[in-house]
């Protein structure tokens, strides 16, 4: 991919990369004093939230673990289908754990509150949520979601690990998808 061609594929930048790193640290803050003195194991949601748990984690002074599950609910397309099926189920036993769940993006909110449920029935001593990125004007249902980077208008954006079938993960901002590239 050309730096030419991504600059013709995105109408603007949403979130840049300092203000992605400004907030990490300020929830970083939160959750510190939030857990203190209970263990606490992040599971990030593949793949959309790799990048913003990589830098999550790291701002993170305190000890951690990690755990990851894949799910799918959008396909290639560009709308939640609603339907949620696990490509890769968590390698630990969620029983008495403190759990944050990492996400990259709030959209219908069907994901979410599919997962919630979905580790309600695991025993987790408590379950947290982490969205980088919201889009208020998109929920189809509330979701209970303690930590929030950004509200974010209703449009379908890339970068800092969201893609459009695949691609733009690696852009450094969340920017605006240009709709002649899915229309
Ligand atoms: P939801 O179920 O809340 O509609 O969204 C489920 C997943 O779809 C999100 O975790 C995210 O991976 C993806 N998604 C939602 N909105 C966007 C968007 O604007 N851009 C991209 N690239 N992915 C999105
Ligand atoms: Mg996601
Ligand atoms: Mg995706």
């Amino acid at each position: 991919m050309r730096a030419a061609d991504v600059q013709s594929e995105i109408t603007k930048v949403l979130v840049t990369e300092e203000q992605i790193r400004a907030k990490l640290d300020d929830i970083a803050a939160r959750v510190v004093a939030d857990y203190e003195g209970r263990d606490l194991l992040l599971v990030g949601v593949l793949k959309g939230a790799v990048m913003v748990m990589a830098d999550f984690a790291r701002s993170l002074p305190r000890e951690i673990t990690m755990d990851w599950m894949a799910v799918s609910s959008y396909g290639t397309g560009t709308k939640s289908s609603g339907v949620v099926q696990i490509r890769k189920d968590l390698d630990s036993d969620l029983t008495g754990k403190h759990v944050l769940i990492v996400e990259d993006i709030i959209d219908s909110g069907l994901t979410l509150s599919w997962l919630l449920e979905n580790f309600a029935s695991r025993g987790a001593a408590s379950v947290e949520v982490f969205a980088l990125l919201r889009k208020p004007d998109a929920a189809k249902v509330e979701v209970d979601c303690r930590y929030i980077g950004f509200d974010i208008s209703n449009e379908f954006v890339v970068g800092y690990g969201l893609d459009y079938a695949e691609k733009y993960r690696n852009l450094r901002d969340v920017a605006v998808l240009a709709p002649h590239v899915y229309a």
